[in-house]
This record gives structure tokens, C-alpha cells and sequence, in this order.
């Protein structure tokens, strides 16, 4: 005679391990919290920072979610233990996670000891058609776009980075895009600073990528900064968001970015091109090297790209532009391997991507230092801009 239902279930909750909410809740972050319910009870309310597969998905799913390591701590959830015991199985017998557990009486019995729980904000019927294609992607889904609609990124420069940068994250959803710009539309940008359109020639940056933003998605919020980025007004405009978008032309504005971000612990995606060759990397403070780090003197003057104007492939700043915005949308939504402390070289011309390594200096005169001991004194210690290109000659 084979097994009823109730005795397989009984059988295999004999076999995994299973933890009272209580004790769940003294892991305190300690382990991966998954839950395997439905997307309507997943909807109605979770464990703060758990991640979602719903069970049916599990084993096509649950890598993309919760990463191939397969010593790492996992605690399984639904309503009750029942289906999350039964997922608790599949990952250790199917998929050979080693260290995974149940939690007993699911997420009623933790609401009953009264636990915190968190409702995501529901999306509107139009904002699930617009946004659909990342709710079907597991390292996104509604938990990732809720992120990125309550998201707050500067823009550096409505310029050749700054313009696929902002259309693409408009598009993504990201709530609020600040955008730094001093500049008007001129007609020689039009090679490449697609944001801006030529019947806007000689109108601000700021207000022509505020046209384009909300014709392509109402949802966002622009806020202008019709201005140049300097010691006197960098800590009050940066001050609150949560990625800087770094597309700025001179090393002096690099350099005191660098000096603010790191004081507030802002990360920053960082671009630069120049002729068919580009450059990227993630400055997060803290978390791996900084700009100063990297480049700990500035380059000769006569060496620099800022000063004057340069050619560059109109392509080019779309391709590094387009590999920011996606760095931007891994820091927020929390997935994959951002790009902190490498630095990638992209050479249009060969077509060839190279990394290296970028370490972080334990000397750093800025990143090596508490960040309420940086003074403003300290802050973008570089010669005067007008100064330094005059000397270029
Ligand atoms: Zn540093």
C-alpha cells in the first residue's frame, strides 16, 4: 500500500530541519529568507527582506533569486510550514542547497507573535502592463520595480552619457531623476546627446531632457539643477539620493564628487569616453576603492580631456551610457555582481572588453579616513579649473 499524502508530508518534516518564527527572527538577516507561497500571498503581505519563488517555479527559478551557493543558510516560508517543508526537501535532495531549513507555522504563526510584516505597494493596472517585462524577470519582479519607482538618481550632465542614461532609466521606472546641467542645447550635441531634439536647440539641457523623460514615462519625477556642480552647492544637491550617475567632462568636478559622495556614502557609476574608448566602474564607498583610489593625481592638464573640446564616436557614449543605467538598476534593485572595484575599458574600434582590477588604497587621503572627518577644507582639494586648462595651454 503506498503512502498517503499526510504520512509523505509527515515523513519528510521528520527529515529537514524546522525553526520556530522565533527563532528565525534571531537570525537577524543571517540567513536568506525565502518565501514559497502564491504572488496574490506574497502580494498581501511578507517577511521584510525575504526574497519570493513561488513553490510551482521553485527549481527553474530559485538560483536566479537566491544565488548558486550552495553552503549558504536558507529558511523557507509559506502560510503554514506544510509547502515550505516540501520546498525545504526539493532544494536539499533536488537541487543540493545544504543548509536550508523550514520555519514551523509559516508566516500566520510569526504574525501571531507579532513580527513585523511588509505590504509592497501595489502597482496600477497600468503600471503592471508598462512594467511587466521586469515583473517577469525573478531578480526584478514587483519587489525590484517598487524600488526602482521609489528610487532617487542624479544625473551629472544631460550631455552624451547622461542622455541614453536617462531615457533608459525613465523608462525602467526609476521615481525621481535629478538632472545637473548648466548648459543649452547646441546643435553640434546632436551626434550624440540623443535626449534632446533639434527643434530644441538653444533652450536649456534640463528642460529639454525633462521633455523627453515625461513623454516616455508620466511616472517619473524630474527635478532640474540648471547649474555647475561646485564645492559651494555639491553637498545640498547631492544630499538624499541614492546613486549618482557620474557623466561630468573634468577631473576637478571628479574629484570633489568623489570627496561629497564618499562623506555621505553615496555609490556612484562612473563613466568617461574619449575619442572610441570608454571607461566604467562603481565607486561604493566603503565597499571598494574610490575615485582618489584609482586616480590618485590627476592626470597633466595638456592631458585632459575636459579642456576644450574633443571628438568622440557618437555611438560610443550610448554604449557606455547604456552600461551605466544598467549598473544603476543592479545597485538599486540589489542584483548581480555590481561593478565595484573593476574597471572595464571598452575599445570600440577593436571591439574588445578589458578588466582590471582596481584595489582600494589603505592611504587614500579621503576613503581611508571616518567620513565625519572629511572637512570641507579637504573637499576636492584640486588646483582652480580655469587654471589648471590655462596651464594646458
Ligand atoms: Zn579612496
Amino acid at each position: 500500500m503506498s503512502p498517503s499524502g499526510a504520512e509523505v508530508i509527515r515523513r519528510i518534516r521528520s527529515q529537514i530541519d524546522e525553526l520556530d518564527p522565533s527563532e528565525v527572527k534571531a537570525l537577524n538577516g543571517e540567513a536568506v529568507l525565502l518565501d514559497v507561497r502564491e504572488s496574490e500571498e506574497w502580494d498581501a503581505g511578507h517577511i521584510p527582506g525575504a526574497k519570493h519563488v513561488p513553490r510551482g517555479y521553485l527549481e527553474s527559478r530559485v538560483e536566479g533569486v537566491i544565488g548558486s551557493d550552495r553552503d549558504q543558510r536558507v529558511v523557507i516560508y509559506c502560510a503554514s510550514g506544510q509547502r515550505s517543508a516540501l520546498a525545504a526537501n526539493t532544494l536539499k535532495e533536488l537541487l543540493g542547497y545544504e543548509n536550508v531549513a523550514s520555519m514551523n507555522g509559516g508566516i500566520t504563526l510569526w504574525k501571531d507573535r507579532g513580527y513585523d510584516v511588509e505590504v509592497p505597494v501595489s502597482l496600477s493596472k497600468e503600471q503592471r502592463e508598462r512594467y511587466s517585462r521586469h515583473l517577469l524577470v525573478p531578480e526584478i519582479g514587483l519587489e525590484g520595480q517598487t524600488k526602482l519607482l521609489n528610487a532617487k538618481v542624479l544625473l551629472l550632465g544631460a550631455g552624451g552619457l547622461g542622455s541614453p542614461t536617462a531615457l533608459y532609466l525613465a523608462a525602467a521606472g526609476v521615481g525621481t531623476l535629478g538632472i545637473v546641467d548648466d548648459d543649452d542645447v547646441d546643435l553640434s550635441n546632436l551626434q550624440r546627446q540623443v535626449i534632446h531634439t533639434t527643434d530644441r536647440i538653444g533652450t536649456p539641457k534640463v528642460d529639454s531632457a525633462e521633455i523627453s523623460v515625461k513623454a516616455i514615462n508620466p511616472d517619473v519625477d524630474v527635478v532640474k539643477y540648471q547649474t555647475r556642480l561646485d564645492a559651494s552647492n555639491i553637498m545640498e544637491i547631492i544630499d538624499g539620493y541614492d546613486v549618482i550617475v557620474d557623466g561630468v567632462d573634468n577631473f576637478p568636478t571628479r574629484y570633489l564628487l568623489n570627496d561629497a559622495t564618499v562623506r555621505l556614502g553615496i555609490p556612484v557609476v562612473s563613466a568617461s569616453i574619449l575619442g572610441f574608448d570608454g571607461q566604467l566602474s562603481v565607486f561604493k564607498p566603503h565597499d571598494g576603492p574610490c575615485y582618489r583610489c584609482l586616480y590618485p593625481v590627476p592626470p597633466p592638464a595638456e592631458l585632459a580631456p575636459s579642456c576644450g573640446a574633443n571628438g568622440v564616436l557618437g555611438v560610443l557614449p550610448g554604449t557606455m551610457g547604456l552600461l551605466q543605467a544598467t549598473e544603476v538598476v543592479k545597485l538599486i534593485v540589489g542584483a548581480g555582481e555590481p561593478l565595484i572595484g573593476r574597471l572595464l575599458l571598452y575599445e570600440a574600434l577593436g571591439a574588445t572588453f578589458t578588466e582590471l582590477k582596481v584595489r582600494r588604497d589603505p592611504q587614500c587621503p579621503v576613503c581611508s579616513k571616518d567620513p565625519s572627518e572629511i572637512s570641507d577644507e579637504e573637499m576636492g582639494v584640486f588646483p582652480d579649473y580655469e587654471a589648471f586648462c590655462a596651464a594646458a595651454g
